[in-house]
């Protein structure tokens, strides 16, 4: 059975006194979410460690939002996935548009990310979508097909399971525009047909795949109704603790 899963992008905000308090609140209301519903908030690197501290011996997991494409060394500014885990991560978020549109990520640069984080024992989030004008020119399929193909066709289905993949099209990201359920709901079963494809129908349903684009509390049950949407990840909406449990709440 796959598992559920909420997980919130905090994104560059907050300051670290602030994220521990909203780490603080996540943790205080999450014993309202029925035990089969994960909990995962990815903070900056500066907040890791103090928010490692709130969450540790809770049900509330914690994630990085991206990791460096090397082991260690001479990469000033990089953070590695064996840093990360050593702060008390135990997701990596991957393959964010953000990071593919404003900073270079190419799939052969996440390929390499993606085998860190495994190696050093961290779970992936790793995130696929279309933009507008793929959307509209009708390659949505075609162009997350092609990012699941090029960054997960070469891991076993023994590091399949440690991935969960999280659609967000990007112009849904940010924007008030969330995908029709219908529209996620395609694309995450032509997702699950993809890893089928590769890794056989067991890893494929065994796969958590998460939709991404402004889900809100509002949207939310919509959304996880559908067979193929194992939950969401959540940008804006996750910097309240209130709207992130209600979105928890939503299956
Ligand atoms: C995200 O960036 O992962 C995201 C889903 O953002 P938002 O919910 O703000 O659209």
């Amino acid at each position: 059975m796959r598992k559920k899963i909420v997980a919130g992008n905090w994104k560059m905000n907050t300051t670290v006194p602030e994220g521990v308090a909203l780490a603080e609140a996540v943790v205080e209301k999450s014993a309202q979410v029925p035990e089969g519903v994960g909990l995962v908030i990815a903070t900056p690197f500066t907040h890791l460690v103090p928010v490692a501290g709130v969450v540790k011996g809770t049900r509330v997991q914690l994630s990085a939002e991206n990791c460096a494409d090397k082991e260690k060394g001479a990469y000033t500014g990089e953070v590695s996935a064996a840093m990360l885990a050593s702060a008390g991560c135990e997701y990596t978020i991957l393959g964010h548009s953000e990071r593919r549109q404003y900073y270079g990520e190419t799939d052969a640069i996440l390929v390499e990310k993606v085998k860190l984080a495994l190696a050093n024992g961290l779970d992936v989030i790793y995130c696929v979508g279309e933009n507008l004008d793929q959307r509209e020119a009708g390659k949505h399929f075609e162009v997350v097909t092609a990012q699941i193909e090029n960054v997960l066709f070469g891991l076993t289905a023994e590091e399949m399971a440690k991935i969960v993949v999280a659609y967000e099209p990007v112009w849904a990201i940010g924007t008030g525009k969330t995908a029709t359920a219908e529209q996620a709901q395609e694309i995450h079963a032509c997702i699950r047909k993809v890893l089928a494809g590769k890794f056989g129908a067991q890893v494929a349903d065994d796969t958590t795949i998460l939709y991404g684009g402004s889900c809100k509390p509002s949207n939310a049950k919509e959304l996880f109704a559908c067979p193929d949407i194992d939950g969401g990840l959540i940008g804006g909406a996750a910097l309240k603790a209130d709207d992130f449990i209600q979105i928890a709440l939503s299956f």
